[in-house]
């Protein structure tokens, strides 16, 4: 299918894309890498007016370390963050998930902001910035609010976001000393979207891990730095509390054997890392 007509209108900057959304609300979308949104709109699943090209919008694709964090701007690929030289100490869960994103093509042109804004729950990025406790910027002709990624994905492909809110830019905590990071996914062909992926970080106290492809939204689950039996029933526990559904690609029993399996060897993983650093 090919999509409905739109009006196509290439943005300059970031109050320019503000003052289009402000006026048009969800009649306009935000149009980035195009990798998630093309599909939508030539399935017809969205018909909007006016597309909001930022994929060149100078202002908006920037990538740096500010505060701690790697701040990355909207318009910014998922490659300009991958191929960045100090990303493996940097971020270095950065570094593990993004080759399990597609094929090199995709993240050529598709955005990391991009990626968040479209909250898919099996997405790698989205798993990152919850597990890291990453945070989301939106701006508008109203201002700016920061948000945690906690509170920004609310569900399947559903976010805090406004209407009239354009993601401006999103930050990842920089690696804490002393903490290890691993990524571990299962998916039926290299680069499909993951059927779960795990995303775990381990210091000296504590392990958190992140689980994608299961519940409608990225999970972190938090814990002591527990081992043997003890970790083993905790990750069973959480296997079961994220309600996974039996669908086409697999059942929700396998889906608690990955999230128990996949879960464990990341933060093996993590662990590891951590004691090496
Ligand atoms: C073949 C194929 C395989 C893929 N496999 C994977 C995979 O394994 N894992 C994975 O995570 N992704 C995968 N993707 C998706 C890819 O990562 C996309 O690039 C990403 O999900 C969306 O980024 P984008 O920049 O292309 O956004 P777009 O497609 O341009 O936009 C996606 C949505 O977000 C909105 N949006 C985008 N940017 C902003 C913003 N700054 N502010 C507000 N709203 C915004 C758009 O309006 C749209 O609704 C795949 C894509 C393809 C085509």
């Amino acid at each position: 299918m090919k999509p409905a007509p739109f009006d196509y209108i290439r943005i300059d900057s970031a109050e320019e894309a503000c003052a289009l959304l402000a006026e048009h609300g969800d009649d306009a979308r935000i149009l980035a890498g195009g990798q998630s949104l093309v599909t939508v709109l030539n399935m017809r699943l969205a018909q909007p007016a006016r597309l909001l090209d930022i994929s060149r919008t100078a202002p908006l694709d920037y990538v740096r370390i500010d505060g701690g964090r790697l701040v990355v701007g909207a318009a910014a690929t998922q490659a300009s963050v991958e191929w960045r030289a100090g990303l493996s100490t940097e971020v270095p869960l950065l570094g593990h998930a993004f080759p399990y994103i597609s094929h090199f093509q995709v993240r050529n042109r598709g955005t990391v902001c991009g990626s968040v804004a479209h909250a898919d729950p099996s997405a790698e990025l989205p798993l990152c910035l919850a597990l890291l406790g990453g945070e989301v910027v939106l701006r508008s002709r109203r201002g700016r609010r920061v948000l945690p990624a906690g509170d920004f994905f609310q569900g399947m492909l559903t976010t805090a976001r406004q209407d009239d809110e354009l993601v401006e830019e999103v930050r990842y905590p920089l690696a804490a000393p002393g903490w290890g990071y691993a990524f571990e996914e299962f998916s039926a062909r290299h680069g499909d979207f993951a059927i779960v992926a795990c995303a775990a970080a381990v210091g000296a106290d504590e392990i958190r891990l992140g689980v994608g492809g299961v519940a409608d939204r990225p999970r972190v689950l938090r814990l002591p730095r527990l081992e043997g039996e003890a970790l083993a029933a905790a990750l069973n526990d959480f296997a079961w509390e994220l309600e996974a559904r039996d669908d086409p690609h697999a059942s929700a029993r396998y889906r608690r054997h990955l999230v128990r399996r996949l879960g464990l060897r990341a933060i093996e993983d993590a662990g590891r890392r951590a004691g090496a650093t």
